[in-house]
Order: structure tokens, then C-alpha cells, then sequence
């Protein structure tokens, strides 16, 4: 399975539209892994999680045909993981689609925002409401959502990724996982796990994932057996207000065994 991070920023990107920061500064300076555009994964072609504004870029840059995406999964409706409007480019008089529909996943905010913007168009795209710790069996995989701590106001979903017996949890943006998703995560197996760091060293581990809660996530996981052997943990959705530039989060996440996603990243499993 090869799983492709397009994107690895937060909503502001890196560096940031406007934003005059000296980790912004650097960024533009040293260039390569320290430009980063809004998160997203590609898997296999097929299976991809998020639909940020970067979209398009990530086509562009990637070579990515969008069409042979059969499902798109989306955790949430903030705008760098769910940029809806983008959506009506595969609308009936924007694109001539083909005839396979594309399968959109998500809870009831993601898919309300889709179908305002896709209002009063034609489309063959397959919404389909998800609920946390649903099993569901989509074209290319069964997933299941997960419960994050993410924003008081709608429900976040992480998701399980089980593609051909290989397993991916999508954790992001996650926030100190709530009791219920720890509790259903215990008996997993997983063969990559996907962290989001958002917030650096800020003390603060709720709606986002700080360094520390990252750290502490991998030595609950190794503890309670939920890696399989050879698993790889990948830490990715970084803000330049976090302060770290790629070469500080290497240093403070290869130590620990995780690797640090940047834009590009191919990860085989
Ligand atoms: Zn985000
Ligand atoms: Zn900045
Ligand atoms: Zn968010």
C-alpha cells in the first residue's frame, strides 16, 4: 500500500499567507521541507482522506488524475480539511465526469456544507452519513470513524483504515483522544498510525495535539500492544505558530521513533 501525504499544514500553511514570524521567515528562506500546503493523504490512488483548498495544487503537482478517486473520507468541516466550495468543480457544466461516482464520507456538518455548495447543481457524487464506531464498507476499504476532541460545536471523526488487511489509524485533527476512542483503539493492530502535531510545545493538549501528547500517544500504543511489528507512526498538520521549523520536529521526533511527514512524503506499507 503506498500512502502519499500531499499536504501537511494547518489551516494557515507554511509558510503563511500574510504571516511576517521567523519561523515563516526561514521557511521561505530554506524552502523544501518546510513548505507546506493543508493536509491531506492519498491512498493507493483510490482512497483519499480530506479535500483541503490545496486540492487543485496537489493535482498539479502530484500528476493526481482526481477522477480515479473512488472515496473520500472527511474528519470535519473546518476549511483546510473541508474546502466544500472546490467541490462544484465536478459539477455537471465545470467538468465532463466519468461514470463511476465518487463516495463522499463524513458526519452531518461536512456533508450539509457539500450540499449547500453543490446546491442546484448536477453531480455524481455518493454522500454517505458516518457515525463514531460504525463499521462501514466503502468501495475501497472498511473504515471506521472514531470519536476526536477536536471542536465543541460538531461531532470530529478520526478514522480506522483496515484496506486489504493493512491498517491506518487517521488521527487528525484529533486533540487528546476522548476515553471511548482510547478504549476501541486497545485491541487494534495498526501498521501506520497518523498523528497531528499542531500546537509544538504550547501545554495545551485538547482540540489539538501538542509535542507531548504526540510522545505519550506512541508509549500508550507500544504499551498496550496496538503496533504491529515494523509499524511506522508519522506525525503531519503542523502551524507556524508552533515555532518549528522540519529540522526541530526531526530532532524532537526521530529520538522517539516517529517520523516527520512533509509535503511529498510516500510512505509504503
Ligand atoms: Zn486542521
Ligand atoms: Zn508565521
Ligand atoms: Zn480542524
Amino acid at each position: 500500500m503506498k500512502v502519499h501525504f500531499l499536504g501537511t499544514a494547518a489551516y494557515e500553511g507554511i509558510p503563511s499567507l500574510f504571516c511576517q514570524c521567523s519561523t515563516c521567515h526561514q521557511a521561505r528562506e530554506r524552502g523544501g521541507r518546510n513548505i507546506r500546503t493543508r493536509t491531506s493523504v492519498m491512498i493507493d490512488e483510490v482512497l483519499k482522506v480530506d479535500f483541503p483548498p490545496d486540492t487543485l495544487y496537489h493535482s498539479l503537482k502530484y500528476g493526481i488524475d482526481m477522477n480515479n478517486v473512488q472515496d473520500l473520507l472527511i474528519t470535519h468541516s473546518h476549511s483546510d480539511h473541508l474546502y466544500a466550495e472546490d467541490m462544484g468543480i465536478r459539477a455537471k457544466g465545470y467538468a465532463q465526469f466519468g461514470n463511476s461516482p465518487l463516495h463522499v464520507y463524513g458526519h452531518e456538518i461536512p456533508l450539509q456544507r457539500c450540499q449547500q455548495a453543490l446546491k442546484g447543481l448536477s453531480h455524481n457524487y455518493k454522500f454517505h452519513r458516518v457515525d463514531p464506531f460504525e463499521s462501514i464498507k466503502t468501495q475501497t476499504a472498511t473504515i471506521v470513524p472514531l470519536l476526536a476532541d477536536h471542536d465543541p460545536n460538531e461531532t470530529c471523526l478520526l478514522y480506522y483504515i483496515d484496506k486489504e488487511g493493512t491498517t491506518i489509524l487517521y488521527g487528525n485533527d484529533s486533540g487528546w483522544f476522548p476515553e471511548q476512542t482510547w478504549n476501541w483503539l486497545k485491541d487494534k493492530q495498526l501498521d501506520l498510525v497518523i498523528l497531528e502535531c499542531t500546537t509544538g510545545h504550547s501545554l495545551n493538549r485538547n482540540n489539538h495535539m501538542n509535542v507531548e501528547a504526540v510522545l505519550e500517544t506512541k508509549i500508550w500504543m507500544e504499551d498496550n500492544n496496538v503496533l504491529k511489528p515494523g509499524a511506522q507512526v508519522v506525525v503531519t498538520h503542523f502551524s507556524h505558530n508552533a515555532g518549528l521549523l522540519h529540522e526541530d520536529l526531526t530532532e524532537i521526533f526521530t529520538p522517539a521513533g516517529i517520523q516527520v511527514a512533509y509535503d511529498g512524503l510516500v510512505v509504503q506499507l
